[in-house]
């Protein structure tokens, strides 16, 4: 384990500073001559062989300390660790947060100094954790990004073309496919089982059976977004995170924002919304919990002051932080379900005629009554 080193910090904390700096738009003052390559440069974990990761010998402490950043990162680590002895797991970012912007705090970056492993989700989506990631791995701390497996193995979404549809930029929100999360979950089994040989069997009987479970929530949720009628699949949302849901479910999307939150939206960004949603006699849109309803509200007056209308969804989704531990939604799973039920229900409410199907006996967690019946407004 990399040894403590207060020059590190404090020379983190600078880098820091000079990221949230340019996040907040410092190109107002022209004199400032920042490194701007540097800052700018998005960091990408290594990949690491069965060999290097052999070597890393986790167990020669007394006790394997994992950092996680985001809520989806927290849960699947969870997961697979189940039942192995003298883990410890640190999550930095807890439900509702925003993960383009949150910015590593002085205890986030020390618990990461410490870690023998940090767990990111990847593809610029911790938006404010590069230069500290680099330091980091400089340092020889393990840094692990969740969604290399998944661009490597190129992405595996329904007919969708990513790097066509978004010019060029990775989008960072590749959980939203279970089937991309079942890659995740092996290879992030596999990756603990290297580095933790003694207890590899407990890792990969936890990732087999998780396995299955993926398999049945995408097969349930398949089955409910299929039941809406093929003109009428439109997700309109704040920012855009839905693009790998929507190809997993035939569903298209349309988003306020980019695929970062770190840009605001324009008058011309509400405006696209609007007639879009107007065009395609979109009934419902729908508030991110992550984000603040704002830009949503202005596009439902927008469309109001038109003439037409258009309802907000029964429910907020999850789209980049998942609900509190101990919820449903806490849950990959009840985010994913929620999410499917929260829209199901709302188009429901609209006057869709649809059927959303039972919940499969051997998927857990099962979801709460309230989640269920939901009533119109
Ligand atoms: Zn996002």
């Amino acid at each position: 384990m990399p040894t403590q080193n207060t020059q590190l910090l404090v020379m983190l904390f600078i880098m820091a500073a000079l990221l949230s700096a340019c996040a907040a738009g410092s190109s107002a003052n022209p004199a400032n001559d920042a490194p701007e390559a540097d800052s700018n440069a998005i960091f990408q974990a290594a990949p690491l062989s069965p060999e290097d990761l052999q070597a890393r010998e986790v167990r020669e402490d007394a006790v394997f300390r994992i950092v996680t950043t985001t809520t989806q990162a927290t849960d699947l680590t969870s997961i697979l660790a189940e039942g192995v002895e003298d883990l410890e797991i640190s999550a930095l970012m807890g439900a509702g947060v925003d993960p383009h912007l949150y910015q590593p705090t002085e205890s986030d970056v020390e618990a990461m100094n410490q870690a023998d492993m940090v767990i990111y989700s990847g593809l610029h989506l911790e938006g404010q954790f590069d230069a500290v990631f680099e330091a980091l791995s400089a340092q020889g701390v393990l840094i692990y990004s969740l969604s290399r497996p998944v661009k490597e193995a190129g992405f595996v979404i329904g007919a969708f073309d990513v790097e066509t549809e978004q010019l060029g930029a990775d989008d960072p929100h590749f959980w939203f496919d279970p089937r991309n999360w079942e890659l995740t979950t092996q290879d992030l089994a596999e990756t603990f089982a290297a580095l933790d040989s003694e207890n590899a069997e407990i890792y990969l009987g936890n990732a087999e059976v998780y396995s299955a479970q993926l398999q049945s929530l995408y097969d349930w949720a398949d089955s409910g977004m299929g039941g809406v009628p093929g003109g009428q699949r439109y997700l309109v949302t704040s920012h855009d995170a839905f693009q790998y849901f929507g190809a997993a479910f035939g569903w298209r999307m349309a988003a306020i924002q980019g695929l970062s939150t770190e840009d605001e939206a324009g008058v011309g960004d509400i405006q696209n919304t609007v007639d879009f949603v107007i065009d395609n006699n979109i009934p419902v849109l729908f508030v991110e919990s992550s984000i603040p309803p704002d830009t949503i509200e202005a596009v439902q007056e927008a469309i109001e002051a038109e003439g037409g209308s258009a309802r907000v969804g029964v429910r907020e989704l999850y789209s980049d932080a998942m609900g509190e531990p101990g919820t449903f939604g806490g849950t990959y799973t009840g985010m994913i379900a929620e999410n499917v039920y929260t829209i199901l229900q709302s188009y429901r409410c609209a006057g869709v005629d649809l059927t959303i199907p039972e919940w499969p006996t051997d998927l857990q967690p099962t979801p709460p009554d309230d989640l269920i019946n939901v009533a119109c407004e």
